[in-house]
């Protein structure tokens, strides 16, 4: 299999779409369950505390903290050749999710677990925002 030449760009599903569309307008997009306050990520069509299906879409505070991380020093592609070394982590949202991405804005060796960041969006298309994490 010939490796892709560029980036995978995210395709937005029925349940994906207001999250993307979020990230559209640079906005951190979140589901919280009405009936019990529970915060989740990723998009679920029912809440995972409490099994409700009445979860609404909030926006989220974009603050958060590194829980764990990796540094990329090999790309997967050459598609992200141009990337390396670039930061992998995992980031606990203030609101309690957790979701991957990437730290951006330092440089790799001073990521820190505990370190606490606020996201920053990457327009890939016209349609499709990344969300990233920089320190705050
Ligand atoms: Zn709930």
């Amino acid at each position: 299999m010939a490796a892709p030449a560029s980036k995978p760009v995210p395709v937005p599903t029925r349940e994906t779409q207001p999250y993307w569309e979020g990230c559209k307008q640079h906005e951190l997009r979140i589901q919280k369950c009405p009936a019990c306050g529970h915060h989740q990520f990723y998009p679920r069509l029912y809440c995972t505390a409490c099994m409700s299906d009445r979860v609404e879409w909030v926006k989220a505070s974009g603050r958060g903290k590194v829980l764990s991380f990796t540094i990329v020093y090999r790309p997967v592609t050459q598609a992200f050749a141009a990337d390396v070394p670039y930061v992998v982590a995992l980031i606990t949202l203030d609101e309690g999710p957790q979701l991957m991405s990437n730290v951006v804005g330092c440089p790799p060796e001073k990521v820190q677990i505990g370190m606490p960041v606020e996201v920053t969006f990457e327009d890939w298309t016209e349609d499709i925002s990344v969300p990233k994490f920089k320190p705050v």
